[in-house]
């Protein structure tokens, strides 16, 4: 019998539940809140240049990530060769430990993750839908879907909520139902905190060389937490510029989240020209931002817990069902939750 699947969220886990269940009999309806696909394993194009100013990449965690992304398609997958350095809270830079992983994203961004599972699929995608609640209706046992317009869809038999959980958590606040483990699913899930980053990116009309891809801040001293060279991945920046994607520390973003762009753009750029000892960057020609309110779970949702909807068919999934904020964990999550429904 098909069973009318409702996916909320088409980032990396909700991109991996489609997938999971594309061979399968269910009608899945993805609901995403905005214009593109892949949550915040985001690309964006601006001035000739792409790039990845929210998850920088993909590592070959392990043979089965290795594995789904060269079944994906090699065509135009980008391995980022340089490796990942280190500095301190006093911009002593350091070469980072030795460490043999791929580090992918695609020389059309890292939205090709989802792009291309997604292909595989035959999911009906509605981009800026937002979702509002959820409801079941004791009596058929369905679920119904409330968007931010008031436009309710289903019938569906299954619901899995892959936002980020403060975002979930708003959705399950405004559910109606009445079973008595939503009590504890919405304390699990509200349980869960964000750290929230800021993204700066800045372009220079010129090239720089360097034996790194990426500082990254070890020791959270430091207000710049991460510093990566987008010209690094084949195919985002053109031949003679330089664009350097600066993710700030938690605490400068949360300080700053608000700030327009032009009053901290050249604070940024100067801390970089300070840590990289190069003038020149205090002057970008071009500068971008994008903040990230909910950008990487400081902790895990209790997993038994959050699996009590589950003989209802309210799933979850996300990089905060296995407390690690990165895209193969988030992918997995959802993957390994349409195969749940798919067997439930
Ligand atoms: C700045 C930054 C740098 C990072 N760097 C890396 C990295 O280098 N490597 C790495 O592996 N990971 C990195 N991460 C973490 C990685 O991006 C995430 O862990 C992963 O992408 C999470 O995927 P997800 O599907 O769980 O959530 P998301 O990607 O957040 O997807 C959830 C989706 O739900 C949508 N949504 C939210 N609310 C609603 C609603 N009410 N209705 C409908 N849709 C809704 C969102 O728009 C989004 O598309 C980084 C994250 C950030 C922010």
């Amino acid at each position: 019998m098909t069973r009318d699947v409702c996916i909320v969220g088409a980032g990396a886990a909700g991109a991996g539940a489609a997938y999971a269940l594309r061979d399968t009999n269910s009608n899945v309806t993805i609901l995403e809140k905005s214009r593109g696909v892949c949550g915040r394993a985001a690309t964006r194009r601006k001035n000739g240049c792409r790039y990845d100013h929210g998850a920088n990449y993909i590592k070959n965690h392990d043979q089965r990530t290795t594995q789904l992304i060269r079944d994906l398609g090699e065509d135009g997958l980008v391995d980022v060769e340089k490796p990942v350095w280190t500095f301190d809270g006093d911009g002593v830079i350091s070469t980072g430990d030795a460490r043999d992983q791929y580090k992918w994203s695609w020389t059309e961004g890292i939205t090709q993750l989802a792009k291309r599972l997604l292909a595989q699929t035959d999911a009906a995608v509605e981009r800026e839908t937002q979702v509002a609640a959820i409801d079941h209706n004791p009596d058929t046992g369905y679920w119904s879907v409330v968007d931010a317009t008031g436009t309710r869809r289903g019938p569906f038999d299954v619901v899995l909520l892959t936002p980020p959980a403060p975002q979930t958590a708003a959705i399950l606040t405004e559910t109606g139902w009445g079973n008595q483990c939503m009590v504890g699913l919405r304390e699990a899930i509200g349980s869960v905190e964000y750290r929230t980053i800021r993204t700066i990116v800045l372009h220079y009309p010129f090239e720089r060389e360097e034996p790194w891809y990426a500082l990254v801040n070890t020791d959270k001293e430091h207000d710049i937490g991460w510093v990566a060279r987008e010209e690094c991945k084949d195919g985002h920046v053109p031949d003679g510029e330089s664009l350097l994607v600066v993710q700030l520390s938690p605490e400068w973003s949360t300080e700053h989240y608000d700030d327009p762009l032009s009053e901290v753009a050249p604070d940024v750029a100067d801390m970089v020209a300070a840590l990289l000892d190069d003038d020149r960057l205090r002057d970008p020609d071009w500068v971008d931002d994008q903040g990230w309110r909910y950008a990487l779970p400081n902790g895990v949702a209790n997993r038994e817990i959050i699996r009590r909807g589950e003989p209802n068919g309210l799933y979850f999934a996300g990089d905060w069902t296995v407390g690690e904020g990165r895209v193969h964990a988030a992918l997995w999550s959802g993957i390994e939750a349409g195969e749940r429904i798919a067997n439930g």
